[in-house]
């Protein structure tokens, strides 16, 4: 969020559009939470000579560096305030274990390593899933590609996320790409004006 650790422009900016769209037609809902131990292989400062957004081999492969950011039991690492959490039934803490970052809802980066949520949702009969949040190029979209190889019918409700926007070595940005990606797969990008 914006004043934060990790801030996403206009991070704020999708709270009020997340709340509109717990209060109507979802029968469950979810959400994911950064849980990160002091010293996170994801952050630079862990690293000699690294700065945020560098990119670095870990043993599962390569890894953005960020800003220390929600580190276990602080304030940072907490839910919005002005989310609205009574119909949120499951927050999934991700990015716990030290040597290993979680962008996906479902599987940690080494894209082997599951969160449970699939198991969560098998359990509750979910066909179908409408993903929103930050940042739409990372958490967001590692999440929706998931969730189609999980065999879901996967939603991205485009004015409830926002992106971070990583510059690209070709001139696009992660935005762009984690887009074109999506849509390749098979993701339905849409407004939550096509729901409310
Ligand atoms: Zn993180």
């Amino acid at each position: 969020m914006p004043g934060g650790e990790l801030p996403v422009a206009d991070g704020h900016a999708v709270i009020p559009t997340i709340n509109r769209l717990l209060d109507t037609r979802f029968r469950h809902a979810f959400a994911t939470q950064d849980w990160h131990p002091p010293g996170h292989s994801s952050f630079a400062s862990t690293h000699t000579n690294r700065q945020p957004n560098d990119a670095i081999p870990l043993p599962y492969g390569l890894q953005v560096l960020w800003p220390d950011h929600a580190i276990q039991g602080s304030p940072n690492a907490e839910l919005h305030p002005d989310l609205d959490s009574h119909r949120i039934e499951l927050i999934i803490r991700k990015g716990w274990r030290p040597e290993l970052d979680s962008y996906s809802a479902f599987l940690e980066n080494d894209r082997l390593t599951s969160t449970g949520l699939k198991g969560w949702l098998a359990d509750r009969g979910a066909r179908r899933l409408f993903l929103c949040g930050l940042a739409a190029d990372f958490c967001v979209a590692w999440s929706a590609e998931d969730a189609v190889r999980a065999g879901f019918e996967t939603f991205v409700i485009e004015d409830a996320t926002r992106a971070i926007g990583m510059p690209r070595p070709d001139g696009g940005t992660s935005t762009e790409e984690a887009r074109d990606r999506l849509q390749a797969l098979g993701v339905t990008l849409l407004q939550s004006g096509d729901l409310l």
